[in-house]
């Protein structure tokens, strides 16, 4: 059976992008030694930095890197100079949970049963002769994909390898990530 994976719709390749300083200690007989910074911009998907770019200690080019980053294709990228990218079977995809930003390798497989567009308004049954089984992937946390929607959703999928999300062992209800407010810090002395 020819199988062809397909991406959760919502999945934008990079999970995380972040700005970091980066400490060097300079040594030189000449000029003496001392402490240099320096901004990095990396990309990172399902735990993994995937390109990267130095750029100085200058933070706004660091924030104009970083929206370029999130901007381009990752082809587009690798032709860049300030830019260092992984090759991209180094990234992982096949063989991970298709949700967006989860890193863990899947535990099951299940195959679409139609193509829905993203704004869900049109839908074609499969031409499994030309282009195979099309599939997802997911871990245990996220076999169970709900009962709403049209594209990800329980009804779309037939299990064709491992349990399907009657067996999924987690309760969506219990793990839905919060963002939460931020926590302030208890000042440590009062003026
Ligand atoms: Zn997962």
């Amino acid at each position: 059976m020819k199988l062809q994976r397909r991406r959760h719709p919502d999945d934008k390749y990079t999970d995380e992008a972040r700005i970091r300083v980066v400490e060097r200690y300079k040594t030189s007989d000449l000029s003496g030694d001392e402490w240099r910074f320096s901004y990095v911009v990396e990309l990172s998907r399902k735990g993994v930095v995937y390109a990267k770019a130095v750029c100085g200690n200058t933070p706004e080019y660091a924030a104009v890197l970083l929206s370029q980053g999130l901007i381009l294709g990752l082809a587009e990228l690798e032709t860049l100079d300030a830019w260092e990218t992984l090759p991209f079977e180094k990234i992982p995809d096949e063989g991970y949970c298709c949700q967006p930003g989860c890193p863990e390798k899947s535990t099951r497989k299940y195959a679409m049963q139609k193509e829905w567009s993203d704004g869900c308004w049109f839908s074609k049954d499969l031409d499994v002769e030309s282009s195979g089984v099309l599939y997802r992937e997911f871990c245990d946390k996220h076999g169970q994909r709900g009962d709403c929607g049209l594209d990800d959703t329980n009804s779309n999928y037939t299990c064709i390898e491992g349990n399907d999300w009657n067996n999924a062992p987690a309760d969506p209800s219990k793990i839905s990530e919060s963002i939460g407010p931020l926590v302030q810090r208890k000042r440590s002395h009062q003026v």
